[in-house]
């Protein structure tokens, strides 16, 4: 019998690394999110479409049922689509009521993405704020400022292995960003190459700038458009790190971080 392969401590995973419509619609990439394990919690970031199948093709295997939380840093459907299975999968088709779900207000409210049948399901809905610390056990997570994006969106930062991570999800590059991003691993939703100051996206011109002033050790790209991916997404992160003289890594679908 062939052994179950773990992985040893800590870690996140980019169970997909699509952004945008046409890049998710097409599946160039995939969007299952990020599952990030630390502290003791298995918590599942921003499960899009296709998240369930990424977890269980995952090797080793990603267990939905040990799933302790779910976090949306905001309702547009490649950050949310399989949210509602994914509570499913948490609480074991609702048989078991666990979990904590965290998301913006808007993700409820009027057309809601969690629906309430599920939200039902789970220990309990909490409500994302800016600049606020969030709990799930011993694992401790905040929320950045308020994201310049269509919906509420926000950043997050939390610790892995003693080290900080940034999650900067999507936002347009404002003023004022860059304040809350001061961490070892930055992760970067950069949706393409120029500056497109009418979308509320971050370019690839722009997380250059971004990377130069808060010199992370370490940032990975992620979240590619097409452009993007015409651009060479790995060609373009060791441009810049020749460039900056920090490490920039493109993410790849199932990108494992330690
Ligand atoms: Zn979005």
């Amino acid at each position: 019998m062939a052994e179950r392969k773990v992985i040893q401590g800590d870690f996140l995973k980019f169970l997909g690394t699509a952004g945008a419509r046409f890049v998710m619609i097409k599946q160039l990439r995939r969007s299952g999110g990020i599952w990030l394990r630390a502290q003791g919690a298995n918590i599942i970031i921003d499960p899009g479409p296709g998240s369930l199948v990424r977890c269980l093709a995952s090797r080793p295997k990603l267990e939905p049922s040990e799933l302790n939380a779910i976090i949306l840093t905001h309702r547009h459907i490649d950050h949310c689509n399989d949210v509602n299975v994914m509570i499913e999968a948490m609480t074991e088709g609702g048989f078991k009521k666990r979990g904590i779900v965290f998301c913006p207000a808007d993700a409820v409210k009027g057309d809601p993405v969690i629906f309430k049948y599920a939200r039902g399901y789970v220990e309990k809905t909490v409500m994302l704020k800016e600049r606020c610390d969030y709990r799930v056990g011993d694992f401790t997570f905040r929320t950045s400022m308020r994201h310049i994006h269509p919906a509420e969106t926000y950043g997050l930062k939390f610790d892995l292995n003693g080290r900080s991570v940034g999650l900067m999800t999507d936002t347009k590059a404002f003023k004022g960003l860059k304040t809350f991003y001061k961490v070892h691993t930055l992760i970067m939703s950069v949706v393409f190459p120029e500056r497109r100051p009418a979308i509320d996206h971050l370019s690839l011109e722009e997380a250059q700038e971004l990377i130069k002033e808060l010199k992370p050790r370490q940032a990975v790209l992620t979240h590619f458009g097409m452009r993007m991916l015409a651009a060479d997404p790995a060609a373009q992160a060791r441009r810049l790190t020749q460039a900056l003289g920090i490490e920039v890594i493109a993410a790849t679908d199932g990108l494992t971080i330690t």
